[in-house]
Protein backbone atom coordinates (compact mmCIF):
# COMPACT_ATOMS: atom_id res chain seq x y z
CA UNK A 1 0.00 0.00 0.00
CA UNK A 2 1.59 3.49 -0.95
CA UNK A 3 1.20 6.42 1.14
CA UNK A 4 0.11 8.22 -1.92
CA UNK A 5 -2.82 5.86 -2.26
CA UNK A 6 -3.81 6.85 1.65
CA UNK A 7 -3.75 10.50 1.15
CA UNK A 8 -5.79 10.30 -2.04
CA UNK A 9 -8.00 8.23 -0.50
CA UNK A 10 -8.52 10.65 2.47
CA UNK A 11 -8.70 13.55 0.07
CA UNK A 12 -11.39 11.96 -1.95
CA UNK A 13 -13.35 10.73 0.49
CA UNK A 14 -16.52 13.10 0.39
CA UNK A 15 -20.02 12.67 0.80
CA UNK A 16 -21.29 11.46 -2.74
CA UNK A 17 -23.82 9.39 -5.16
CA UNK A 18 -23.66 6.04 -6.27
CA UNK A 19 -25.27 7.09 -9.83
CA UNK A 20 -27.76 4.04 -10.31
CA UNK A 21 -29.56 7.12 -11.60
CA UNK A 22 -29.44 10.76 -12.58
CA UNK A 23 -30.48 13.14 -11.18
CA UNK A 24 -29.78 11.46 -8.31
CA UNK A 25 -33.10 10.04 -5.73
CA UNK A 26 -33.09 12.73 -3.62
CA UNK A 27 -34.51 15.27 -6.64
CA UNK A 28 -36.99 13.22 -7.39
CA UNK A 29 -40.15 14.76 -5.97
CA UNK A 30 -43.82 15.03 -5.10
CA UNK A 31 -45.14 17.24 -7.83
CA UNK A 32 -44.76 13.90 -9.49
CA UNK A 33 -47.87 12.21 -9.45
CA UNK A 34 -50.35 9.53 -10.73
CA UNK A 35 -51.15 11.00 -13.99
CA UNK A 36 -47.64 11.60 -15.14
CA UNK A 37 -46.99 7.90 -14.58
CA UNK A 38 -50.16 6.77 -16.58
CA UNK A 39 -48.65 9.49 -19.18
CA UNK A 40 -45.52 7.58 -19.22
CA UNK A 41 -46.54 4.07 -19.63
CA UNK A 42 -48.71 4.85 -22.37
CA UNK A 43 -46.09 6.26 -24.15
CA UNK A 44 -45.35 4.20 -27.17
CA UNK A 45 -41.48 3.03 -26.94
CA UNK A 46 -41.71 -0.14 -29.65
CA UNK A 47 -38.12 -0.02 -29.40
CA UNK A 48 -37.92 -0.64 -25.79
CA UNK A 49 -37.87 -3.53 -24.01
CA UNK A 50 -39.09 -3.73 -20.44
CA UNK A 51 -37.14 -5.10 -17.44
CA UNK A 52 -40.09 -6.30 -14.50
CA UNK A 53 -39.22 -5.73 -11.00
CA UNK A 54 -40.68 -6.63 -8.00
CA UNK A 55 -39.67 -6.09 -4.11
CA UNK A 56 -40.16 -8.01 -1.81
CA UNK A 57 -39.25 -6.27 1.36
CA UNK A 58 -40.35 -9.07 4.10
CA UNK A 59 -36.80 -10.32 6.10
CA UNK A 60 -36.29 -12.47 8.86
CA UNK A 61 -34.41 -10.80 10.86
CA UNK A 62 -32.45 -7.35 10.81
CA UNK A 63 -28.72 -7.16 9.35
CA UNK A 64 -27.23 -4.02 11.05
CA UNK A 65 -25.52 -2.81 8.11
CA UNK A 66 -28.93 -3.28 5.60
CA UNK A 67 -29.65 -0.32 3.36
CA UNK A 68 -32.84 -1.74 1.76
CA UNK A 69 -36.52 -1.07 2.78
CA UNK A 70 -37.18 -3.78 4.65
CA UNK A 71 -39.54 -5.17 6.79
CA UNK A 72 -38.37 -7.57 9.54
CA UNK A 73 -41.19 -9.71 10.75
CA UNK A 74 -41.84 -13.30 11.77
CA UNK A 75 -45.52 -13.00 10.96
CA UNK A 76 -45.80 -14.71 7.66
CA UNK A 77 -49.59 -13.56 7.36
CA UNK A 78 -48.45 -9.98 6.17
CA UNK A 79 -47.12 -11.38 2.44
CA UNK A 80 -50.86 -12.40 1.90
CA UNK A 81 -52.17 -9.02 1.11
CA UNK A 82 -48.81 -7.52 -0.43
CA UNK A 83 -49.08 -10.45 -2.95
CA UNK A 84 -52.60 -9.31 -3.71
CA UNK A 85 -51.52 -5.68 -3.64
CA UNK A 86 -48.41 -6.39 -6.53
CA UNK A 87 -51.12 -8.35 -8.31
CA UNK A 88 -53.72 -5.04 -8.80
CA UNK A 89 -50.39 -2.83 -9.15
CA UNK A 90 -49.39 -4.93 -12.05
CA UNK A 91 -52.77 -5.16 -13.42
CA UNK A 92 -53.04 -1.54 -13.40
CA UNK A 93 -49.72 -1.03 -15.40
CA UNK A 94 -50.42 -3.96 -18.22
CA UNK A 95 -53.64 -1.89 -19.06
CA UNK A 96 -51.67 1.06 -20.34
CA UNK A 97 -48.52 -0.63 -21.81
CA UNK A 98 -48.41 -1.62 -24.88
CA UNK A 99 -48.70 -5.53 -25.11
CA UNK A 100 -46.48 -6.07 -27.57
CA UNK A 101 -43.50 -5.07 -25.91
CA UNK A 102 -41.41 -8.07 -24.29
CA UNK A 103 -39.37 -8.55 -21.64
CA UNK A 104 -36.24 -9.32 -22.05
CA UNK A 105 -35.27 -9.04 -18.12
CA UNK A 106 -36.93 -9.97 -14.56
CA UNK A 107 -35.60 -9.68 -10.75
CA UNK A 108 -36.39 -9.87 -7.76
CA UNK A 109 -34.82 -8.28 -5.12
CA UNK A 110 -36.01 -7.02 -1.52
CA UNK A 111 -35.92 -7.57 1.44
CA UNK A 112 -35.70 -10.98 0.76
CA UNK A 113 -37.89 -12.57 -2.12
CA UNK A 114 -37.04 -15.98 -0.72
CA UNK A 115 -38.87 -14.87 2.42
CA UNK A 116 -41.84 -16.27 -0.29
CA UNK A 117 -42.64 -19.81 0.52
CA UNK A 118 -42.91 -21.96 -2.63
CA UNK A 119 -46.09 -21.84 -3.85
CA UNK A 120 -46.54 -18.09 -3.19
CA UNK A 121 -42.89 -18.19 -5.12
CA UNK A 122 -45.37 -20.09 -8.14
CA UNK A 123 -47.77 -17.52 -7.10
CA UNK A 124 -46.05 -14.10 -8.10
CA UNK A 125 -44.41 -15.59 -10.98
CA UNK A 126 -47.65 -16.22 -12.53
CA UNK A 127 -48.68 -12.90 -11.82
CA UNK A 128 -45.83 -11.68 -14.06
CA UNK A 129 -46.38 -14.01 -16.28
CA UNK A 130 -49.95 -13.52 -16.68
CA UNK A 131 -49.72 -9.03 -16.93
CA UNK A 132 -46.79 -9.39 -18.83
CA UNK A 133 -44.65 -11.42 -22.00
CA UNK A 134 -41.62 -12.42 -20.77
CA UNK A 135 -38.42 -13.65 -23.57
CA UNK A 136 -37.47 -16.98 -23.78
CA UNK A 137 -34.21 -15.93 -23.33
CA UNK A 138 -34.97 -13.39 -20.93
CA UNK A 139 -32.58 -13.20 -17.73
CA UNK A 140 -34.66 -14.16 -14.62
CA UNK A 141 -32.97 -13.22 -11.42
CA UNK A 142 -33.60 -13.50 -8.10
CA UNK A 143 -31.90 -12.16 -4.32
CA UNK A 144 -31.40 -15.13 -2.33
CA UNK A 145 -30.66 -14.96 0.97
CA UNK A 146 -28.70 -18.64 2.31
CA UNK A 147 -29.99 -18.56 5.85
CA UNK A 148 -33.76 -20.05 6.23
CA UNK A 149 -33.77 -21.67 2.32
CA UNK A 150 -34.78 -24.79 1.74
CA UNK A 151 -34.23 -26.89 -1.76
CA UNK A 152 -37.91 -26.37 -2.37
CA UNK A 153 -37.30 -22.79 -2.52
CA UNK A 154 -34.71 -22.95 -5.06
CA UNK A 155 -36.78 -26.01 -6.62
CA UNK A 156 -39.99 -23.63 -7.32
CA UNK A 157 -37.38 -20.06 -8.38
CA UNK A 158 -36.16 -22.71 -11.05
CA UNK A 159 -39.34 -24.66 -11.99
CA UNK A 160 -41.15 -21.41 -12.72
CA UNK A 161 -37.76 -19.72 -15.00
CA UNK A 162 -35.52 -18.42 -12.55
CA UNK A 163 -32.08 -19.05 -14.84
CA UNK A 164 -29.94 -16.68 -12.35
CA UNK A 165 -29.17 -16.23 -8.45
CA UNK A 166 -27.46 -13.67 -6.58
CA UNK A 167 -26.49 -14.47 -2.98
CA UNK A 168 -25.41 -12.20 -0.08
CA UNK A 169 -22.48 -13.51 1.11
CA UNK A 170 -20.79 -10.60 2.71
CA UNK A 171 -18.28 -11.47 4.93
CA UNK A 172 -17.53 -14.87 6.55
CA UNK A 173 -15.73 -14.10 9.38
CA UNK A 174 -17.85 -14.84 12.85
CA UNK A 175 -16.69 -11.62 14.78
CA UNK A 176 -18.04 -9.64 11.47
CA UNK A 177 -20.84 -11.52 11.26
CA UNK A 178 -21.59 -11.30 14.79
CA UNK A 179 -21.28 -7.87 14.35
CA UNK A 180 -24.03 -7.06 11.85
CA UNK A 181 -25.94 -9.93 13.02
CA UNK A 182 -26.18 -11.83 10.20
CA UNK A 183 -24.41 -15.75 10.77
CA UNK A 184 -24.18 -17.70 7.91
CA UNK A 185 -21.63 -20.48 8.37
CA UNK A 186 -19.71 -21.77 5.30
CA UNK A 187 -21.09 -25.14 5.12
CA UNK A 188 -25.22 -23.17 4.55
CA UNK A 189 -23.30 -21.29 1.80
CA UNK A 190 -21.49 -24.29 0.36
CA UNK A 191 -25.01 -26.09 0.33
CA UNK A 192 -27.04 -23.67 -0.84
CA UNK A 193 -24.63 -23.47 -3.77
CA UNK A 194 -24.80 -27.27 -4.19
CA UNK A 195 -28.19 -26.77 -4.72
CA UNK A 196 -28.15 -23.94 -6.92
CA UNK A 197 -25.71 -25.95 -9.98
CA UNK A 198 -27.77 -29.18 -9.25
CA UNK A 199 -30.77 -27.33 -9.94
CA UNK A 200 -29.21 -25.78 -13.47
CA UNK A 201 -29.36 -22.16 -12.71
CA UNK A 202 -26.78 -20.22 -15.48
CA UNK A 203 -25.39 -17.41 -13.34
CA UNK A 204 -24.14 -17.56 -10.20
CA UNK A 205 -23.78 -13.86 -8.28
CA UNK A 206 -21.92 -13.73 -4.54
CA UNK A 207 -22.60 -10.13 -3.34
CA UNK A 208 -19.45 -9.03 -0.61
CA UNK A 209 -19.09 -6.19 1.60
CA UNK A 210 -16.33 -4.26 2.22
CA UNK A 211 -15.93 -1.34 5.56
CA UNK A 212 -18.40 -3.69 7.90
CA UNK A 213 -17.27 -3.32 11.87
CA UNK A 214 -14.51 -5.80 12.68
CA UNK A 215 -13.14 -6.36 8.82
CA UNK A 216 -9.77 -6.96 9.39
CA UNK A 217 -7.55 -7.55 5.99
CA UNK A 218 -6.63 -10.47 6.96
CA UNK A 219 -10.02 -12.28 8.07
CA UNK A 220 -11.37 -10.67 4.92
CA UNK A 221 -8.37 -12.75 2.54
CA UNK A 222 -9.92 -15.77 4.53
CA UNK A 223 -13.60 -14.48 2.68
CA UNK A 224 -11.87 -14.17 -0.75
CA UNK A 225 -10.03 -17.04 -0.35
CA UNK A 226 -12.91 -19.35 0.26
CA UNK A 227 -14.62 -17.13 -2.13
CA UNK A 228 -12.41 -18.24 -5.08
CA UNK A 229 -13.11 -21.65 -4.55
CA UNK A 230 -16.81 -21.31 -4.39
CA UNK A 231 -16.10 -20.05 -8.19
CA UNK A 232 -19.16 -17.77 -8.86
CA UNK A 233 -20.08 -16.31 -12.18
CA UNK A 234 -20.13 -12.88 -10.80
CA UNK A 235 -19.15 -10.90 -7.78
CA UNK A 236 -20.40 -7.85 -6.51
CA UNK A 237 -18.12 -5.94 -3.96
CA UNK A 238 -20.43 -3.39 -2.63
CA UNK A 239 -18.29 -0.62 0.05
CA UNK A 240 -20.54 -0.28 2.87
CA UNK A 241 -22.24 2.77 3.69
CA UNK A 242 -22.52 4.38 7.14
CA UNK A 243 -25.84 6.31 7.49
CA UNK A 244 -27.31 6.18 10.16
CA UNK A 245 -29.10 9.56 10.03
CA UNK A 246 -31.02 8.01 7.27
CA UNK A 247 -30.94 4.17 8.48
CA UNK A 248 -31.79 4.70 12.05
CA UNK A 249 -30.89 0.91 12.72
CA UNK A 250 -27.11 1.29 11.47
CA UNK A 251 -26.67 2.84 14.69
CA UNK A 252 -26.43 -0.63 16.31
CA UNK A 253 -23.16 -0.78 14.69
CA UNK A 254 -20.21 0.64 17.03
CA UNK A 255 -18.18 3.34 14.97
CA UNK A 256 -15.37 2.63 16.54
CA UNK A 257 -15.40 -0.92 14.94
CA UNK A 258 -15.52 0.48 11.52
CA UNK A 259 -12.10 0.03 9.62
CA UNK A 260 -10.25 3.13 9.11
CA UNK A 261 -9.43 4.92 5.79
CA UNK A 262 -5.92 2.38 5.57
CA UNK A 263 -7.80 -0.59 6.25
CA UNK A 264 -10.54 -0.35 3.58
CA UNK A 265 -8.19 0.71 1.28
CA UNK A 266 -5.98 -2.42 2.13
CA UNK A 267 -9.14 -4.10 1.62
CA UNK A 268 -10.21 -3.24 -1.40
CA UNK A 269 -6.75 -3.97 -2.47
CA UNK A 270 -7.11 -7.38 -0.99
CA UNK A 271 -10.20 -7.49 -3.34
CA UNK A 272 -8.79 -6.43 -6.42
CA UNK A 273 -5.95 -8.73 -5.62
CA UNK A 274 -7.48 -11.63 -4.85
CA UNK A 275 -10.34 -11.58 -7.68
CA UNK A 276 -7.69 -10.41 -10.15
CA UNK A 277 -5.72 -13.83 -9.13
CA UNK A 278 -8.99 -15.68 -9.14
CA UNK A 279 -9.42 -14.35 -13.19
CA UNK A 280 -12.07 -12.02 -12.27
CA UNK A 281 -12.27 -8.37 -14.68
CA UNK A 282 -13.42 -6.00 -12.48
CA UNK A 283 -16.12 -3.73 -14.38
CA UNK A 284 -16.35 -0.55 -13.20
CA UNK A 285 -17.22 0.49 -9.61
CA UNK A 286 -18.07 -2.26 -7.50
CA UNK A 287 -18.58 -5.70 -9.91
CA UNK A 288 -16.41 -8.18 -11.16
CA UNK A 289 -17.01 -11.13 -13.61
CA UNK A 290 -15.29 -13.81 -15.69
CA UNK A 291 -13.70 -12.46 -19.36
CA UNK A 292 -16.23 -14.37 -21.07
CA UNK A 293 -19.54 -12.69 -18.86
CA UNK A 294 -21.61 -10.29 -21.17
CA UNK A 295 -20.74 -7.91 -18.44
CA UNK A 296 -17.63 -7.58 -19.84
CA UNK A 297 -18.37 -8.00 -23.30
CA UNK A 298 -20.58 -5.07 -22.68
CA UNK A 299 -18.23 -2.98 -21.14
CA UNK A 300 -15.53 -3.56 -23.93
CA UNK A 301 -18.15 -2.64 -26.65
CA UNK A 302 -19.15 0.19 -24.84
CA UNK A 303 -22.70 -0.92 -24.29
CA UNK A 304 -23.02 -1.35 -20.25
CA UNK A 305 -25.33 0.98 -18.38
CA UNK A 306 -25.99 1.27 -15.02
CA UNK A 307 -29.46 1.30 -13.34
CA UNK A 308 -30.74 0.89 -9.54
CA UNK A 309 -30.12 -2.83 -9.91
CA UNK A 310 -26.09 -2.08 -10.40
CA UNK A 311 -24.35 -2.90 -13.73
CA UNK A 312 -26.40 -4.15 -16.88
CA UNK A 313 -26.07 -5.19 -20.49
CA UNK A 314 -29.96 -4.18 -20.54
CA UNK A 315 -29.46 -0.46 -21.56
CA UNK A 316 -32.85 0.21 -23.75
CA UNK A 317 -35.42 -1.33 -21.45
CA UNK A 318 -38.08 0.62 -19.21
CA UNK A 319 -37.80 -0.81 -15.64
CA UNK A 320 -41.35 -1.15 -14.25
CA UNK A 321 -41.12 -2.04 -10.99
CA UNK A 322 -43.61 -3.22 -8.12
CA UNK A 323 -43.65 -3.18 -4.79
CA UNK A 324 -43.18 -0.76 -2.11
CA UNK A 325 -40.15 1.84 -2.39
CA UNK A 326 -39.67 0.06 -5.93
CA UNK A 327 -38.11 2.62 -8.91
CA UNK A 328 -39.13 2.34 -12.27
CA UNK A 329 -37.24 4.18 -15.20
CA UNK A 330 -38.30 4.88 -18.98
CA UNK A 331 -36.13 6.57 -21.19
CA UNK A 332 -37.39 10.21 -19.75
CA UNK A 333 -38.66 9.68 -16.25
CA UNK A 334 -37.92 7.97 -12.60
CA UNK A 335 -41.10 6.91 -10.43
CA UNK A 336 -41.20 6.01 -6.64
CA UNK A 337 -43.71 3.97 -5.48
CA UNK A 338 -44.75 4.56 -1.58
CA UNK A 339 -41.93 3.29 0.79
CA UNK A 340 -44.21 2.58 3.45
CA UNK A 341 -45.68 -0.73 3.35
CA UNK A 342 -49.03 0.30 4.89
CA UNK A 343 -49.21 3.51 2.47
CA UNK A 344 -48.15 1.45 -0.39
CA UNK A 345 -51.02 -1.31 -0.24
CA UNK A 346 -53.71 1.45 0.35
CA UNK A 347 -52.35 3.59 -2.42
CA UNK A 348 -52.45 0.54 -4.80
CA UNK A 349 -56.76 -0.66 -3.15
CA UNK A 350 -57.32 3.01 -4.21
CA UNK A 351 -55.96 3.89 -7.87
CA UNK A 352 -53.60 1.32 -8.58
CA UNK A 353 -51.27 3.73 -8.77
CA UNK A 354 -48.84 3.42 -5.37
CA UNK A 355 -46.75 7.44 -6.79
CA UNK A 356 -44.64 8.47 -3.63
CA UNK A 357 -42.70 10.99 -5.96
CA UNK A 358 -40.71 11.03 -9.09
CA UNK A 359 -39.24 12.87 -12.11
CA UNK A 360 -39.36 14.41 -15.74
CA UNK A 361 -35.70 14.13 -16.78
CA UNK A 362 -35.08 17.55 -19.51
CA UNK A 363 -32.31 17.12 -21.97
CA UNK A 364 -29.69 18.61 -20.02
CA UNK A 365 -30.65 16.45 -17.55
CA UNK A 366 -30.08 13.21 -20.54
CA UNK A 367 -27.22 14.88 -21.67
CA UNK A 368 -25.47 14.78 -18.27
CA UNK A 369 -26.74 11.42 -17.09
CA UNK A 370 -25.12 9.98 -20.41
CA UNK A 371 -21.90 11.61 -19.64
CA UNK A 372 -21.43 10.15 -15.82
CA UNK A 373 -22.94 6.57 -17.00
CA UNK A 374 -20.10 6.51 -20.03
CA UNK A 375 -17.31 7.68 -17.42
CA UNK A 376 -18.64 4.81 -14.99
CA UNK A 377 -19.41 2.06 -17.36
CA UNK A 378 -16.78 2.52 -20.67
CA UNK A 379 -14.35 4.43 -18.21
CA UNK A 380 -13.65 6.47 -20.98
CA UNK A 381 -15.45 9.20 -22.65
CA UNK A 382 -14.78 10.47 -26.51
CA UNK A 383 -15.92 14.23 -27.01
CA UNK A 384 -16.57 13.93 -30.56
CA UNK A 385 -18.50 10.70 -30.49
CA UNK A 386 -20.49 12.40 -27.24
CA UNK A 387 -20.88 15.32 -29.50
CA UNK A 388 -22.37 14.39 -32.21
CA UNK A 389 -24.77 11.79 -30.75
CA UNK A 390 -26.04 14.79 -28.36
CA UNK A 391 -25.92 17.93 -30.69
CA UNK A 392 -23.91 19.88 -28.50
CA UNK A 393 -19.72 20.78 -28.30
CA UNK A 394 -18.54 18.56 -25.36
CA UNK A 395 -16.14 21.22 -24.84
CA UNK A 396 -18.23 23.69 -24.44
CA UNK A 397 -21.24 22.09 -22.60
CA UNK A 398 -18.79 21.01 -20.10
CA UNK A 399 -16.68 23.70 -19.72
CA UNK A 400 -17.28 23.62 -16.33
CA UNK A 401 -16.73 19.73 -15.91
CA UNK A 402 -13.56 19.95 -17.50
CA UNK A 403 -12.66 22.26 -14.89
CA UNK A 404 -13.28 20.45 -12.60
CA UNK A 405 -11.80 17.37 -13.44
CA UNK A 406 -8.36 19.16 -13.68
CA UNK A 407 -7.13 18.43 -10.11
CA UNK A 408 -8.26 14.90 -10.33
CA UNK A 409 -5.99 14.32 -13.61
CA UNK A 410 -3.33 16.00 -11.58
CA UNK A 411 -3.44 13.76 -8.93
CA UNK A 412 -3.55 11.01 -11.71
CA UNK A 413 -7.26 9.69 -11.49
CA UNK A 414 -7.98 10.41 -14.75
CA UNK A 415 -6.23 11.62 -18.13
CA UNK A 416 -7.25 14.47 -20.50
CA UNK A 417 -5.94 14.49 -23.68
CA UNK A 418 -7.15 16.05 -26.97
CA UNK A 419 -10.49 14.99 -27.47
CA UNK A 420 -11.03 12.32 -25.05
CA UNK A 421 -10.67 12.04 -21.26
CA UNK A 422 -9.83 8.44 -19.57
CA UNK A 423 -9.69 7.14 -16.01
CA UNK A 424 -6.87 5.86 -14.89
CA UNK A 425 -5.87 2.33 -12.95
CA UNK A 426 -5.86 4.90 -10.16
CA UNK A 427 -8.91 6.62 -10.91
CA UNK A 428 -11.12 3.16 -10.77
CA UNK A 429 -11.93 3.69 -7.10
CA UNK A 430 -12.96 7.19 -7.55
CA UNK A 431 -15.20 6.72 -9.97
CA UNK A 432 -17.87 8.63 -7.85
CA UNK A 433 -16.03 11.71 -7.79
CA UNK A 434 -15.39 11.85 -11.51
CA UNK A 435 -19.36 11.20 -11.83
CA UNK A 436 -19.65 14.46 -9.56
CA UNK A 437 -17.53 16.68 -11.83
CA UNK A 438 -20.54 16.65 -14.26
CA UNK A 439 -23.32 16.85 -11.70
CA UNK A 440 -25.24 20.13 -11.75
CA UNK A 441 -27.47 19.29 -9.19
CA UNK A 442 -24.27 19.50 -6.68
CA UNK A 443 -22.95 22.42 -7.81
CA UNK A 444 -25.74 24.10 -6.49
CA UNK A 445 -26.39 26.44 -3.60
CA UNK A 446 -24.63 24.21 -0.43
CA UNK A 447 -27.81 24.65 1.61
CA UNK A 448 -29.99 22.76 -0.94
CA UNK A 449 -27.89 19.59 -0.97
CA UNK A 450 -29.12 15.99 0.37
CA UNK A 451 -26.35 14.12 2.37
CA UNK A 452 -24.81 11.03 0.51
CA UNK A 453 -22.91 7.84 1.87
CA UNK A 454 -19.06 8.91 1.58
CA UNK A 455 -17.20 8.05 -1.62
CA UNK A 456 -14.53 6.18 -0.52
S1 LIG B 1 -31.51 -9.84 4.46
FE1 LIG B 1 -30.94 -8.15 3.10
S2 LIG B 1 -32.71 -6.79 3.09
FE2 LIG B 1 -32.96 -8.17 4.83
S3 LIG B 1 -32.08 -7.05 6.57
FE3 LIG B 1 -30.46 -8.34 5.73
S4 LIG B 1 -29.41 -6.98 4.25
FE4 LIG B 1 -31.40 -6.06 4.71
Amino acid sequence: MTSTMLELLQKYSVPGPRYTSYPTAPYFHTGFGEADWAEALATPAPDRGLSLYAHIPFCDSLCYYCGCNMVATRDYSKTQPYLVALEQEMARAAQLVDPKRVARQLHWGGGTPTYLNPDDIRRLMAMMRKYFTLADDAEVSCEVDPRELTYEHLAALRETGFNRLSFGVQDMDPDVQQAVNRIQSEFLIQQVLDWSRELGFSSINLDLIVGLPKQTVESFKRTLDRVAVWAPDRLAVFAYAHVPWMKKHQNLIQEADLPDSATRLALQEAVNESLGAAGYVNIGLDHFARPEDELVRAQQNKTLWRNFQGYTTHKNCDILAFGASSISQTADVYMQNEKSLKRYQDRVAATGFPVERGLKLTRDDQIQREAITRVMCDLELDFAAFGSEWGVSFTDYFADALTDLRPLAEDGLVRIEAGKISVTQTGRLFLRNIGMCFDRYLKQSASDKPRYSRTA
